[in-house]
């Protein structure tokens, strides 16, 4: 995580189905991502609203925009903890063309660390167009979340990545990042050859 860029996010309390009745921290809004310590974290609402206004030593600290992107996978996932890296390898290859929706890979040990039991299986992670419209993106990007899928990528941003935890959360952000390195460096061969 490059200077501010990015938020990372875990649950802390129980999520009753469909509804904003469950809490989660998040990395302050400005915070950079090299020197977090716990003053850095905050608690939101499922609906991304800062909980702690009453506290006056806090209100110096506000949730990023993205928390309700963060709030938004909450509810559609089982997601305990939700990590949004910009990176230059998913930013790249998001932005690969104006038309992408998705990118798909198969027959690569790595697949195995997203929890399938096998290399011989197909994923594909959604592109989704980005936008500066948070509510908008919080809308519209839950029904693209593929179940068995724990990623999505903004198009020219970055990855959001979860799991059950936040060592399985960190172990996804690293296999995305394998991959699309790995997508990347092919079609820099293909275009050499
Ligand atoms: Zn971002």
């Amino acid at each position: 995580m490059l200077g501010t860029a990015g938020n990372l996010s875990i649950r802390i309390s129980e999520l009753k189905a469909q509804s904003s009745e469950f809490k989660f921290l998040i990395t302050a809004s400005g915070r950079d991502k090299g020197e977090l310590t716990e003053d850095d974290f905050l608690i939101v609402d499922g609906n991304g609203c800062h909980c702690e206004d009453s506290d006056s030593a806090r209100n110096d600290i506000k949730p990023s925009a993205e928390t309700l992107l963060h709030a938004a996978i909450y509810k559609h996932t089982n997601a305990n903890a939700v990590f949004h890296v910009h990176t230059t390898n998913n930013t790249l290859i998001s932005a690969l063309s104006p038309q992408l929706s998705a990118l798909s890979f198969n027959g690569l040990e790595i697949l195995k660390a997203l929890g399938f039991k096998t290399h011989d299986v197909k994923i594909t992670i959604p592109v989704i167009d980005n936008s500066q419209d948070m509510k908008h993106l919080a809308k519209t990007a839950p029904s693209l979340i593929n179940e068995s899928i724990p990623g999505l990528l903004l198009k020219g941003h970055g990855l959001y990545a979860w799991g059950n935890n936040p060592s399985e959360a960190k172990r996804h952000v690293e296999t995305f990042e394998f991959l699309f390195e790995y997508r990347l460096k092919e079609l820099s061969l293909k275009t050499k050859s």
